[in-house]
């Protein structure tokens, strides 16, 4: 099996793994509980806190677990609605964000916010000063991702993030991290960003745990009610093996994000290299992307029956996003692809574990099919 599609998410880690089986086995009590079985999960689940803020160069006291980036993103914009929306109704938001942002965010539209879309230039790239000019006084909140899912693009968010919050200091700013946690160096303070989402399962963690990295003074209030778990900003009994998990896979990726960097841009630029000369494929490439993701097109072959040709060689890739499930990719559509390349285009996503070996594979195969396939009119 050929695994490119670690966007969408990624095979546990041994260590993750490990840490689940462990907690699931031996560790399975309630935080809350104030018995010694309890405080014994207490502690897994603050080692865990611990490693995820040293992974963000912050303190583990503005860590909340969630179960996932969708809750982070959804906990993120709504709480700042309900500590700032009453008196600004504006929010900032790119045209390429994820469906946990861009779906809250519509309602919200729905709802009385003004919501200015910053949209992709020419060369499918957003400014920072296109970010910075759309916030005024009564903008609550801006909230952009730093990679994003369906191309690698990366954002100019820290740049931006630090004029706004010069010109505007009350303004919230989110940011959604999810493909560049662990995979590029992201530290809160220099990213500029009061509220950070991450998840677990792109990063070798199980699915259904992330974080919401909440800076110090910044005030959160919660969107669900409960227990008071995570200081009453997640209620929920924390999900102890998933957040071992979560831990223990951040916890191996620490002293690595550069070194694995480094292999994800060889793999690339072999990548284009190889398809440099191959008629009718192309690598769409932007001034700045993560080395983790490649958007490629493949002229008339639709990505979905390329997808499957793929499928069966045991290449496993994903057109645009998994979110977007064979709908035409309006995050695509904004980033200025056509109709016909819209159609045409996948998306590969790499770990530390694929080589240059599956990259030939994977050309050749893109050559069957583009000798095969019928051609779509
Ligand atoms: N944001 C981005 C950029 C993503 O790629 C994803 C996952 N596809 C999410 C948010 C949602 O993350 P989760 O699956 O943890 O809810």
């Amino acid at each position: 099996m050929i695994y490119f599609d670690n966007a969408a998410t990624t095979k546990p880690c041994e260590e993750s793994v490990k840490a689940v089986c462990e907690a699931l086995k031996t560790n399975w009590s309630n935080p809350s509980s104030l018995h010694s079985l309890g405080l014994k999960a207490e502690r897994t689940v603050s080692l865990s806190r611990e490693i995820i803020a040293k992974s963000l160069d912050a303190d583990s006291e503005c860590i909340y677990f969630t179960s996932g980036a969708t809750e982070s993103n959804n906990l993120a914009i709504f709480s700042t609605v309900k500590t700032l929306g009453r008196h600004k109704k504006k929010i900032v938001t790119t045209a390429i964000e994820h469906p946990s942002v861009s779906q809250p965010i519509k309602y919200l539209e729905e709802n009385g916010f003004e919501v200015v879309y910053v949209t992709p230039n020419k060369s499918g790239e957003i400014n920072s000063a296109d970010i910075i000019s759309a916030v005024d006084g009564n903008t609550c909140l801006v909230t952009c991702q730093l990679v994003n899912n369906e191309t690698g693009y990366i954002l100019p968010v820290a740049k931006a993030y630090k004029a706004i919050k010069r010109l505007y200091p009350k303004v919230i700013t989110h940011c959604d991290c999810v493909q560049g946690f662990m995979k590029m160096n992201v530290k809160a303070s220099s990213l500029n960003a009061d509220l950070i989402s991450i998840s677990g399962h792109k990063i070798y963690a199980p699915k259904g745990v992330g974080a919401l990295y909440v800076k110090k003074g910044v005030r959160v209030l919660p969107v669900n009610f409960g227990g008071g778990q995570e200081k009453g900003i997640r209620s929920g009994t924390e999900a102890v093996p998933n957040i071992a998990g979560f831990g223990a896979a951040v916890d191996v990726l620490l002293n690595s994000i550069d070194e694995r960097y480094e292999k994800m841009c060889e793999i690339s630029s072999y990548l284009c290299k190889q398809t440099e000369t191959v008629d009718g494929v192309t690598i769409n490439k932007f001034s700045e992307s993560s080395p983790y993701i490649a958007s490629v097109t493949v002229d008339n072959i639709k990505s979905e029956t390329l997808l499957h040709y793929l499928e069966q060689k045991g290449i496993y890739v994903s057109s645009g996003s998994a979110c977007s499930k064979g709908k035409k990719s309006d995050v695509l559509k904004a980033f200025g692809y056509d109709d016909k390349t819209l159609d045409s285009t996948i998306r590969l996503s790499f770990s530390h574990e694929n080589q240059k070996s599956e990259i030939d594979e994977f050309v050749k195969q893109v050559k069957n099919a583009q000798a095969e396939l019928v051609k779509i009119k």
